[in-house]
């Protein structure tokens, strides 16, 4: 097999009329087919419920851009049982002839891009860029998942030999597994953890978050395009308490693959340790949960730059990214000067429906609403209002993007996961100060620094204790095959998506010995 050599998808900055256009032609063209509904697919069969999940448009909540089924268990039985069938023949395919399905499918994204932009704008209020940064990303972790699968295949030729025996060591696939995504990067995310699973051999049932289920229809309608044979992936759109944790608890299911919440990720890791009746294994459990990421100044740093990165990390797609700026620490001599340059960007921010392209949309649903609201509220207690704090009225979702300042450390601002456009400020006396703050939260997955002192950089380097780390720029924007993603601490197991090491996660290893 001859392939370019991997490299990330380009995303569209959307600053050219030509793009602007297109834009606009997909997104009327997927307006045009709101309300539709679409099947669970179960062993390649399109299934109907008789109770329906609906999508509304975060920026206008009375439209509906469409429906779905919403699976039972007894939908989730039928679902793990095609998983196992389909293993049977999947793990037996060549590794080659895997990988060339995935490739096919990243090739159909490429070619109807602006599609899948246009339903991410609808369905979860995404801007055009962030958008369409998805949907690269989506395109990396397949190119580079079925490129490095083909790395894996055969003998470990770096194994001692020993006389009078013949010895072989190889990987196989675990069986048929769960994944299960949040709504924040439906398609990148479900299709990231789903491909790192199956390319080698695995089959699963995935369980998309309940807002997201029209954009992920339109991904797994490409796998069976691309010619992923029935059973492979089982598209199970269905309520997580329901049936999500019915299948966590199941006992064939082999592996949970799961990326979401705190508080989801605990149980679902509770649950699946537990060996039920009927299970042969202990099951594998991948989790990659929230943050609470935290950008670090000190007076070394080009405040210019810092300021610009805190304004990306934190208001990209409305704060609600695992990897978000949601703490801002500043050594108390630039703290004033920074914070003014912070608020000023701020207020230029632009907040409107998404399909208008601003910069920040609204955030993705009721419950989102209610729970940034929330801390809003919390925030007045805990800090002084710099800029923001309101939610505008109307039936969409729309925050303003906001920084509270002096926020003490421990503070609930400071420490719990809020997930939405909402920054606290906290004033830090040094350097060193500001590395025990940056430590000081359960979670572990982004950071970054602005400072132009080297030993400092270095300093950070080793002790600032995240599994995705940055200097002098912003603290979100991981790129597949570049920077392997994935956190420290309570923020998961550091599975380190879009790494040379994730599928390895998929498969167990055999070692075979012939005597002679
Ligand atoms: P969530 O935990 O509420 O839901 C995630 C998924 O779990 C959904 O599909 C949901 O239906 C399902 N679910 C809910 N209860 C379940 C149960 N009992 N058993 C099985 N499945 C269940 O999270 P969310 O609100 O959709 O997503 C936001 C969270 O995801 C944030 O905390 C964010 O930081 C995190 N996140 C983490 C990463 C990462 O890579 N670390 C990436 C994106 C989002």
């Amino acid at each position: 097999m001859h392939l370019l050599p991997y490299a990330n998808e380009p995303y569209d900055t959307y600053t050219t009329p030509a793009s602007l256009e297109a834009m606009a032609t997909a997104l009327r063209s997927v307006r045009a087919q709101f309300g539709q509904t679409y099947p669970m697919v179960i062993g390649g069969k399109k299934v109907m419920s008789e109770a329906l999940l609906v999508s509304t448009n975060p920026s206008a909540p009375s439209e509906v851009v469409g429906k779905s089924a919403r699976a039972t268990r007894e939908h989730a039985e039928a679902a793990l049982d095609a998983a196992w069938t389909a293993f049977e023949s999947w793990k037996r395919w060549k590794q080659e002839d895997r990988s060339r399905v995935m490739l096919k499918a990243a090739a159909i994204m490429r070619r109807r891009k602006q599609e899948l932009e246009a339903w991410l704008v609808y369905e979860i209020g995404k801007n055009y860029v962030e958008a369409s940064a998805e949907v690269a990303e989506m395109i990396d972790f397949i190119e580079y998942y079925a490129r490095q699968a083909m790395r894996h295949v055969g003998g470990l030729g770096h194994l001692n030999a020993y006389a009078g025996e013949e010895n072989e060591s190889f990987y196989i696939p675990l069986g048929a597994g769960l994944t299960i995504s949040p709504w924040n990067f439906p398609m990148a995310l479900m299709t990231g953890m789903t491909v790192g699973a199956i390319v080698v051999g695995n089959t699963v049932v995935c369980k998309p978050a309940e807002d997201t289920v029209v954009s992920l229809a339109k991904v797994f309608d490409i796998f069976e395009e691309a010619g992923l044979p029935p059973g492979v992936v089982n598209y199970l759109p269905g309520v997580g308490a329901e049936v999500g944790s019915y299948l966590v608890e199941h006992p064939r299911t082999r592996f949970i693959n799961f990326t979401g919440s705190l508080a989801t990720g605990k149980r679902i890791n509770e649950a699946a340790a537990k060996v039920v009746d009927g299970q042969r294994w202990f099951k594998r459990v991948f989790l990659e949960l929230g943050g609470k990421d935290a950008i670090l100044v000190d007076e070394t740093a080009d405040l210019d730059a810092a300021a610009l990165g805190v304004i990306q990390g934190a208001y990209g797609y409305q704060g609600q990214k695992c990897s978000a700026c949601s703490r801002l620490i500043v050594v108390d001599s630039v703290y004033d000067a920074l914070l003014e340059r912070v608020v000023e960007r701020t207020k230029k921010l632009s907040l409107a429906p998404a399909d208008q392209n601003p910069d920040l949309g609204p955030v993705c649903n009721a419950a989102q609403d209610a729970k940034v609201r929330e801390y809003l509220e919390i925030g007045h207690s805990e800090g002084k209002l710099l800029v923001g704090g309101q939610r505008l009225d109307g039936e969409g979702f729309f925050i303003q993007p906001t920084v509270f300042g002096d926020v003490a450390p421990g503070a609930r601002l400071a420490q719990e996961e809020v997930f939405g456009p909402v920054v606290a400020a906290i004033r830090v006396k040094n350097f060193t100060e500001g590395m025990a703050v940056v430590n000081n939260t359960v979670y572990g997955l982004t950071g970054a620094l602005f400072s132009r002192d080297r030993s400092r950089i270095e300093i950070a380097r080793r002790d600032f204790h995240v599994g995705n780390l940055y200097f002098n720029r912003k603290c979100t924007g991981a790129l597949a095959g570049v920077q392997p993603f994935g956190g420290f601490n309570l923020t998961g197991t550091d599975t380190k998506t879009g790494g040379p090491d994730y599928l390895l996660q998929f498969m167990q290893m055999k070692s075979v010995a012939e005597r002679l």
